[in-house]
């Protein structure tokens, strides 16, 4: 039985159940907080996100994967209380999220002749050795490209990380931007480095309805993350719908992955203006408002169980 590593250590990949592939605990600018705490209160925060996880994992969800990484404010310390606390699996990532510009620790720590890149070597021990001091293990990696396109920087990440799946065999998520097209640069990178595009999320690709594009990524062999339902704001509620309805239509339901990409804390936004721009983007508007509607729809539980069960069970099995 294969394995996979979590906040608590590894589980049978079997054991994982329901799994929310893009879901953060929390994403920060820690040098903001840590500078301008404000009303930030560390026990507070842990109790919120413990009651939220312990509330979707009512609902039915056994496992969420938190592609969180430097870039997002990652601290596997605080992931760890939040574990501590619940029942629900929590899937930790390594990796670096930038559109545009490597950071300035990375800019002049450059990569050798032959592309080997020491962000590599950082990833590559979070996955086999554990995360600093904290014995939690990386499952997978994370990176991004948006609408700014393959800059240097991206191509840099993106093929750092190829590497990283490479000598480790863990599988890829990447934030893409689909109304640009962008999927299709990840996938001729990631071909470029001899990566298994079986083991790669294209994030966010549920934000476009061009169902050309996302069936030539599937066909690609990708995973296709149908992950921001909530962010209505980006692809109303009834877009994101049809497009898994025709998505499964076509016989995709094994090429995707449903989530949210939703916090229990994200200070990207004012906190008393997320739920007046996206009221649903929390972690059980799936349960409450998505999957009703898929039924409705004609979806049927083989093909959810697919996209929610034995999808994200075969990405994580090695
Ligand atoms: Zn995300």
């Amino acid at each position: 039985m294969p394995q996979v590593e979590t906040v608590r250590g590894p589980v049978d990949v079997d054991s994982l159940g329901m799994t929310l592939m893009h879901e953060h605990v929390f994403v920060l600018n820690e040098e903001v907080r840590e500078n301008y705490p404000g009303d930030w209160n560390e026990d507070d925060r842990v109790d919120d996100a413990i009651g939220k996880l312990n509330s979707l994992a009512a609902r039915g969800c056994q496992t969420i994967v938190d592609p969180t990484v430097l870039g997002l404010g990652r601290d596997i310390h605080r992931i760890k209380r939040v574990a501590d606390g619940i029942e629900l699996n929590i899937i930790v990532a390594t990796g670096l999220y930038t559109y545009n510009e490597v950071p300035f620790y990375f800019k002049f720590r450059f990569p050798a002749e032959d592309g080997t890149d020491p962000m590599t070597a950082m990833f590559v021990n979070d996955i086999t050795t554990g995360i600093a001091d904290t014995g939690v293990k990386a499952a997978f990696l994370k990176c991004a490209i948006d609408d700014e396109g393959m800059t240097p920087g991206v191509e840099r990440v993106l093929r750092a990380v190829a590497r990283a799946h490479k000598e480790t065999g863990a599988p890829v998520t990447v934030h893409t931007h689909p109304q640009s097209g962008t999927g299709r640069d990840v996938v001729r990178v990631l071909r470029e480095e001899g990566a298994d595009l079986g083991k790669v999320v294209l994030g966010h690709s549920g934000d476009t309805s061009d169902l050309d594009y996302l069936s030539e990524l599937a066909d690609a062999g990708c995973v296709l993350g149908m992950d921001r339902f909530g962010i209505d704001v980006i692809t109303p509620l009834e877009e994101r719908v049809s497009t898994v309805v025709a998505m499964c239509e076509r016989g995709y339901a094994g090429s995707m992955v449903l989530s949210h990409d939703a916090a229990c804390y994200i200070d990207w936004f004012p906190q008393e203006a997320i739920p007046m721009f996206a009221p649903s983007w929390h972690y059980e508007h799936l349960f409450n408002d998505v999957f009703p509607a898929l039924r409705e729809r004609g979806v049927t539980a083989d093909q959810m169980n697919t996209m929610l069960v034995a999808n994200p069970r075969r990405y994580f099995s090695g």
